[in-house]
């Protein structure tokens, strides 16, 4: 049915029609925290809007159909949807995670979940032969960012996922940083897949959401159970932002990834810029396999200046980009991920994997290119 359809379509599309007694194209924003049931034992399907909302229904169908998964759960914030994957582990479950990854998910593991039992190991997925050498029976799930953040290391999906089968281990994917329109980790055999909406979904910097959509109709029901019981969940009024925001998802991404594309291309012929990291560039290593599971190289890039002293100037020269924590919207910014995204993340981890007082990372909004080239030329210095 709907798989016919491409995703452009299925983006734009996203909550028309919802409400056929009135034929309102956009969903409505259903502002009301109960509802009244016609006579004992009857309901009109909606009772109260943590269990169930109209509109916030109407944004987990979409990203269901989205991702390919058989069901969505929305919530209030990317960490209130992946704190709900605690649900489907024990005490004394490991769960091995991206070692390159979002500050926040890596302090809910170590400073939350580790204190509840629920323990955490760091892997670089993007080295196969590694993953391969994992023998502690524990590990009950894999959680991977790819390209992760901030330096945008790709790993192998299908080779990670086919392993993972073998041993009964859980994949669960967050793809805040490409979306379903350029990657969809469910039908690559992934079995379940985060967001922060925040960032893209949304995609203009005006609200907060998160998703967990699941394959498998056991792993949904888990979900949507801890979903209604902890009560993390997104108001009717930005799950319509969300809606909004969805339907012009693909060209803002289209746009996105053009700009990214040509600013990565700049930045390696700058000079003050030592290192460029962007699965669009013909030397990156991981670009054959990203371009093998996804349609596009995305709008995030990191890269290093020569002199890390630089990094000051650049933040406090750029104008047409702001410094500001947060990605995916139509406004670049511009992120220093040290004492930002990653500052929850040890400086021996840090320092290990690569995230350094020389990294900036940039999400490439959609405003005109020659305009950001020359802010970024003329804040580099
Ligand atoms: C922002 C982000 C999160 C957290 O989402 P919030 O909506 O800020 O709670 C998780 N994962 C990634 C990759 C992110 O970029």
């Amino acid at each position: 049915m709907t798989d016919q359809k491409s995703l452009e379509t299925i983006v734009a599309h996203a909550g028309i029609l919802t409400d056929l007694t009135t034929g309102a194209i956009s969903t409505p924003i259903y502002q009301t925290a109960t509802f009244g049931h016609p006579e004992l034992g009857k309901s009109t399907g909606y009772d109260y809007s943590r269990t169930a909302n109209p509109t916030r229904c109407v944004l987990e169908k979409v990203l269901a159909e989205l991702e390919g998964g058989v069901d969505a759960s929305a919530f209030a914030s990317g960490m209130a949807a992946i704190t709900s994957l605690q649900v489907l582990f024990s005490p004394g479950d490991v769960i091995a995670l991206s070692d390159d990854l979002y500050g926040g998910t890596y302090r809910l593991f170590e400073k939350i979940f580790r204190h509840w039992g629920l323990q955490s190991e760091y892997l670089d997925f993007t080295n196969i032969a590694e993953v391969k050498k994992l023998t502690d029976a524990r590990v009950r799930a894999f959680f991977i960012e790819t390209p992760t953040n901030p330096l945008m290391k790709i790993t192998d999906l299908k080779k990670v996922i086919a392993f993972a089968r073998s041993r009964n281990i859980l994949v669960i994917v967050d793809n805040t940083f490409m979306t379903p329109y350029c990657q969809r980790p469910l039908l690559l055999g992934a079995d379940i897949v985060v967001h922060s909406g925040t960032k893209y979904l949304s995609g203009h910097n005006d609200t907060l959401f998160g998703a967990v959509i699941s394959k498998d109709i056991d792993a949904a029901g888990k979900i949507s159970f801890m979903q209604n019981a902890t009560g993390g969940v997104v108001s009717p009024f930005d799950s319509w932002l969300a809606l909004r925001g969805i339907k012009t998802l693909a060209i803002r991404f289209d746009r996105a990834q053009e700009n990214a594309s040509r600013i990565a291309r700049w930045l390696t012929k700058r000079k003050g810029v030592k290192k460029v990291y962007y699965p669009g560039l013909p030397d990156h290593p991981g670009r054959t396999i990203h371009f093998g599971q996804a349609t596009g190289p995305g709008a995030i890039l990191s890269f290093r200046l020569a002199d890390k002293k630089a990094v000051r100037r650049v933040i406090n020269f750029v104008e047409t980009i702001t410094f500001a924590e947060s990605l995916g919207g139509v406004e670049s910014l511009i992120t220093y991920p040290v004492t930002q995204t990653h500052a929850d993340i040890p400086e021996s981890l840090r320092k290990r994997i690569g995230i350094t007082g020389d990294l900036l990372r940039l999400s490439v909004g959609i405003e005109g290119c020659d305009d950001l080239i020359a802010d970024l030329d003329q804040a580099i210095g």
